[in-house]
């Protein structure tokens, strides 16, 4: 039988701790700061953007918002990240993705300074994680690499599988495992009779975007099981076909016309599993934990400290 794991928990946790070093940065008169750009109105995008903003300010740090149209041009988009890379009071720089099809989303990633990257995204803070140095590494992967830390998970030696190798999530991941020491198999679209793959892992992790892909057949009994995925399901009899007669999920679907399911099939998994990430409650409110911590790295290398 498998039991949770609390990732708002863990998040507080981790936000306590940033707060406590944004008051000692205070101290000695450094007030961290980020500024998110935000172009077009994508509905999630703005909610996140939001929670960004409201999350900076309550631990005490300068919180910026640029919002573009969404028919801005790449040059608009450049102009504002530039003009946040030369204000001395914004430590972190960070452009809501993704970003509308106009733009050069390469280009305006490009252009943050590395030192004030704080989604990890910059070609720069890439080679860096590669060569297992990087100040800033991408947000939910290092969220993930906590949990394990403060769970008290172990990761030397043990296989781990990572299915999804996305630029932000899978691939970013499969090297910090690999810098804690796993034995990481990558799988993806193409990888073939991916459940027996994943049977081999101690810890699976799902990054995929398809909901309730991962079932029982893919998971060792005993096994990790973190799940990243976020998928919006709003056909009622596919959330019966997952949860049951949910009572909760039934009565989300009433209110929102929709809920919010993981890559994993809870049900199925969790009586299998020793230990499971919820969706919601579980990776996502690690990413903006980290990206909190990140904006504290990141003021604390602009004033030179360690
Ligand atoms: P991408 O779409 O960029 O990548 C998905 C990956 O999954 C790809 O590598 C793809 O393989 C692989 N994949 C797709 N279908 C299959 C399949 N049938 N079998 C095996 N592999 C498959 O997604 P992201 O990495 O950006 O995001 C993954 C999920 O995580 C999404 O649900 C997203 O919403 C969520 N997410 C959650 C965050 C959080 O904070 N909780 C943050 C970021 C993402 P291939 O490369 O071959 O196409």
């Amino acid at each position: 039988m498998g039991e949770w794991i609390d990732g708002k928990e863990l998040a507080q946790a981790i936000q306590a701790e940033v707060a406590d070093a944004v008051r000692r940065l205070k101290e000695s008169g450094i007030r961290p700061g980020l500024a998110v750009v935000l172009v077009g109105d994508n509905p999630a995008s703005v909610v996140y953007v939001r929670n960004k903003a409201r999350t900076c300010e309550a631990l005490g740090m300068l919180s910026e918002r640029a919002e573009l149209p969404a028919d801005s041009s790449t040059e608009a988009v450049l102009e504002v990240v530039g003009a946040f890379n030369r204000r001395p009071d914004i430590h972190g720089v960070l452009v809501q993705v993704p970003m509308p099809p106009q733009v050069d989303a390469r280009r305006v990633l490009e252009a943050i300074l590395p030192e004030k990257d704080v989604d990890g995204f910059h070609p720069v803070n890439i080679g860096r994680l590669v060569a297992g140095n990087a100040p800033l590494k991408p947000c939910t992967p290092a969220g993930i690499i906590e949990i394990f830390r403060r769970r008290g998970i172990p990761l030397a030696g043990r296989r781990a599988v990572v299915i999804g190798r996305s630029d932000i999530v899978g691939k970013p991941l499969a090297l910090m495992l690999l810098h804690e020491h796993a034995t990481v198999t990558i799988c993806h679209s193409r990888t073939r009779d991916l459940p027996a793959v994943a049977r081999e892992a101690d810890i699976l992790v799902a990054a995929i975007g398809r909901a309730a892909m991962v079932d029982d057949t893919f998971v060792k009994p005993g096994a990790v099981v973190i799940d990243v995925g976020v998928n919006r399901v709003d056909s009622l009899e596919r959330i019966r076909e997952i949860f049951g007669e949910d009572a909760g999920r039934i009565a989300e679907h009433a209110r929102k016309g929709y809920t919010l399911v993981g890559d994993v099939n809870a049900p199925r998994v969790f009586p299998k599993c020793s230990l499971l990430t919820p969706v919601p409650g579980g990776v996502g409110p690690l990413t903006i934990a980290m990206l909190m911590a990140n904006t504290v790295r990141a003021a604390r290398l602009c004033a030179g400290l360690r």
